[in-house]
């Protein structure tokens, strides 16, 4: 079931969760444990009854039942008897039973003792004038004899179903509390585990969806997606990952930017020269460090000066613009251009030795001055460049550059609009000097 989806719901705080279903489980196994405690209590009780009552009513009972038998044995000698001292002693014996409490105070047992003593002193009467009463009555004694064992075996089994009472309610009493036991176990388990599937799918399972988002949140990776958790602290976790993530763009993007604006100057989106001459430097390093050519450049416009003054200085600007992106198409991806002055360019051709760089020059030298460039105005304006070129493959960055712009002074001197390579020999010199 996914809260989340319940509408109005925002979720609930993971403790309040715990906390809720931690009471449930306590009431509930409380009420289980009192159940077993009433329990305990009635076979206590049942216990208690027996000792007090039971087990004194069953004496009463075993008394009654020795008193009948003897009151039936009594009556055997009075007929059996052979001498009427001993008819007289067990006759005495039967008045002494038939009038004992035990049997008086059992109703039905005292009818028949009273019947018995009657019958036998009646028999005892008629036999002072009957010499054979005894064997008259004998059968109609025996008839009372086995009533009498009848009864002593009811009042046995009144006894011990008595006792049999109180023993079958502890029996039923602790047979309930068996099965009452295991249910509270059961339910213990069964709360164990729906406490264990709720804390893996509402707390583990999301910390480690958690963990991953985090793990892997990068400006490169869409924003991680997550199914809205019904518990509050780990929504909460998750919309700040969002945010997390959102700030992480807006910061990347910030970063670009800045680092755009400080790294391309901002007319013509060339390599401003401070950057230049890092990536150049780095570039010179590698070439120098594996042995490949490598040749610099430095370009400079010609009377630019003169188009300003002609034509306005925005109208430099859009020149300048447009022979930056000449230079673009001219040169290879891997060429590096920068804006290393007002109307000046530096190059580094990597791979390139100088006469290759030379034909790379002039191509670019020619199509600037072929170039009809567009003002506003619709007119068009020409320029022409001098570039000087210097091998880069021994010595330092700005050293190559110098050579270069010294290359580029001896073109404007030769007339402009040319490309002129810096002596080679020169830079021998110069590196044996260092
Ligand atoms: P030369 O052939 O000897 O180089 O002649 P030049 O006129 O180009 O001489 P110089 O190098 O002294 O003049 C450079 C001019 O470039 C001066 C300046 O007005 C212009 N310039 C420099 N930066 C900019 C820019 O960003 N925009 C515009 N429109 N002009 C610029
Ligand atoms: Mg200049
Ligand atoms: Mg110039």
């Amino acid at each position: 079931m996914n809260l989340s989806a319940i509408p109005g719901f925002h979720g609930i705080r993971a403790g309040r969760a715990f906390a809720l279903l931690a009471a449930c489980f306590v009431l509930t196994f409380g009420a289980m444990v009192t159940l077993l405690v009433l329990d305990q209590q009635r076979v206590l009780e049942a216990t208690g009854h027996l000792q007090e009552q039971t087990v004194p009513e069953i004496i009463r009972y075993q008394r009654l039942a020795r008193n009948l038998e003897q009151l039936r044995q009594e009556g055997e000698r009075v007929f059996s008897a052979h001498t009427p001292q001993s008819r007289q002693q067990a006759m005495f014996v039967v008045m002494l039973v038939a009038s004992h409490p035990s049997v008086l105070e059992h109703p039905e047992s005292a009818a028949l003792a009273r019947e018995t003593e009657r019958f036998l002193n009646d028999v005892m009467y008629r036999s002072a004038t009957d010499s054979k009463a005894f064997v008259t009555y004998h059968e109609e004694w025996q008839r009372l004899a086995a009533r009498l064992s009848v009864q002593v075996d009811d009042v046995s089994i009144q006894g011990i179903n008595l006792a049999n009472g109180d023993l079958n309610e502890v029996a039923a009493t602790m047979g309930l509390a068996r099965y009452k036991v295991a249910a509270a176990l059961g339910l213990v388990g069964l709360f164990l585990l729906l406490f264990l599937v709720l804390l893996r799918k509402h707390l583990i399972e999301p910390l480690q969806r958690i963990d991953r988002a985090l793990s892997t949140l990068s400006v490169e990776q869409p924003s991680p997606t997550f199914q809205p958790s019904a518990m509050r602290e780990i929504h909460a976790v998750e919309e700040a990952i969002g945010e997390l993530h959102a700030s992480l763009v807006q910061n990347e993007k910030a970063r670009v930017a800045l680092e755009e604006l400080a790294n391309n100057d901002g007319l013509t989106r060339l390599t401003n020269r401070r950057h230049f001459m890092l990536l150049a430097d780095a570039e010179l390093l590698r070439a120098q460090r594996y042995e490949r050519p490598v040749t610099v450049g430095m370009a400079d416009l010609d009377h630019f000066k003169n188009l300003n003054d002609g034509y306005g200085h925005a109208a430099g600007d859009i020149v300048l613009c447009a022979l930056a992106q000449l230079m673009r198409d001219t040169f290879r991806q891997s060429d590096m251009i920068g804006r290393y002055g007002g109307e000046e360019f530096a190059f580094l051709f990597p791979e390139t030795s100088l006469v290759e760089a030379h034909v790379l020059a002039e191509r670019l030298r020619v199509r600037a001055a072929g170039y009809n460039i567009e003002l506003p105005d619709g007119r068009t304006v020409r320029v022409s460049m001098s570039i000087g070129l210097a091998d880069a493959s021994t010595g330092s960055l700005e050293m190559a550059l110098n050579r270069a712009d010294d290359a580029l002074y001896e073109a404007k001197r030769q007339g402009r609009n040319r490309v002129v390579q810096a002596p080679v020999g020169e830079q021998r010199l110069l590196a044996d000097d260092l």
